[in-house]
């Protein structure tokens, strides 16, 4: 039953994006003349940015943007992003606060997603990075949200992705564990790495061979945060649309696992000397896989009646720390001792 009414609501949505197709023509002809001469002004003025032309709620650089931005900018809500993945990072090193993950990452949801359409976000943002160090004229304000990331994540782990990302809060509401689990076992996990990292190679020749961002023409994400298409590429944007939807039903976080490239480069800062890792303080571990069940992202895997953890996986989401009843694990720092990569065994 529950099944038939999430397959209903996919399908809802892909009906209202691909109606209000309509809408957004309607709504371009409306408002072209009207608009002309600030686009005019608008498209001078960003000759040297990355613009997305097409139509989303909060992008101040889309050229029909819905928000009126006179209240902030990118550098807004970069702020307000990176000051809520510190209040996340704070929460996550206390039991009674880490309960409250699920209402942090619907914060998220709602006003990154929602509210904001999705854009700008981090994503964009590593791309902007790319061409600017490519040597691309790029308005410094869109590089700070990825390069914010850095160091926070260097303190706190990957709490943005554990509980203020709107991608991975999507992925992870929508997600359904009764349901039949695809992509767990270790085999698989080591196929989605390996895809990753060619995808983040490919969107990284894009980047320098063409000097643009085509990812927002058909990122999915903007698809269902603005309840609408893009114009020129609605059938790829659509068929992706349904991929993440249906996927994320029955795999974890499906686009965190094999194609965002902000979760790849913020994994690997757990490699870092000093960095926040999650590790064993103490020699108590019984190898139980308590932790292992519970990790959902799979960053605990089992082999041979072992756990291992790998950090570059982990979103800081803290419940293995709580589900261990020898009170094992917890935040550490990356050092000789403390290694990223762990395995967790009885010591006696
Ligand atoms: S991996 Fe990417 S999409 Fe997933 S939570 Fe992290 S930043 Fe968001
Ligand atoms: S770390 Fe804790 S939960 Fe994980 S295997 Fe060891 S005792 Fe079990
Ligand atoms: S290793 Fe622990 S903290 Fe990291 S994602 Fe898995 S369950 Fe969450």
């Amino acid at each position: 039953m529950k099944f038939c009414l999430i397959l209903t609501f996919i399908s809802l949505i892909t009906f209202l994006a691909i109606s209000q197709e309509d809408d957004f023509k309607a709504y371009t002809e409306d408002t072209t003349i009207v608009q002309s001469n600030e686009f005019k002004t608008f498209e001078e003025s960003t000759d040297n940015i990355s613009v997305c032309s097409h139509y989303q709620k909060g992008c101040p650089y889309a050229q029909n943007n819905l928000i009126d931005w006179s209240w902030g900018s990118t550098l807004t809500i970069t702020a307000i992003a990176l000051a809520l993945t510190i209040i996340a990072g704070i929460m996550v090193r206390y039991k009674t606060t880490r309960n409250f993950r699920n209402i942090m990452l619907i914060i998220g949801l709602v006003f990154f997603g929602f509210y904001n359409g999705a854009c700008p976000c981090m994503i964009s943002s590593f791309q902007n990075t790319i061409l600017y160090v490519a040597g691309y004229d790029i308005d410094w304000t869109s590089l700070l949200w990825f390069l914010g990331l850095i160091p926070i994540t260097y303190v706190f782990g990957k709490v943005w992705c554990g509980w203020v990302c709107h991608l991975g809060a999507l992925q992870e509401f929508l997600y359904r564990p009764k349901l039949h689990s695809w992509l767990t076992n270790e085999k698989t996990g080591k196929i989605l790495k390996i895809i990753r990292y060619i995808l983040i190679i490919a969107l990284i020749i894009q980047l320098l061979i063409m000097g643009n961002i085509f990812w927002c023409k058909i990122d999915p994400f903007k698809a269902i945060f603005n309840i609408q298409l893009n114009v020129h590429y609605e059938v790829v944007a659509s068929i992706l649309l349904v991929l993440l939807l249906i996927s994320s039903l029955f795999s974890f976080r499906p686009f965190c696992r094999t194609i965002c490239p902000v979760g790849i480069i913020l994994g690997w800062i757990s490699h870092i000397p000093g960095a926040s890792i999650v590790g064993l303080k103490s020699k108590q571990c019984i190898s139980c896989k308590l932790c292992s069940e519970t990790c959902d992202i799979h960053a605990i895997t089992r082999r041979k009646n072992i756990s291992y953890i790998d950090n570059k996986e982990c979103i800081a989401c803290g419940d293995c720390i709580d589900e261990c009843n020898k009170c094992s694990l917890e935040f550490l720092r990356k050092s000789s001792k403390n290694k990223p990569v762990q395995i967790f065994k009885k010591w006696y």
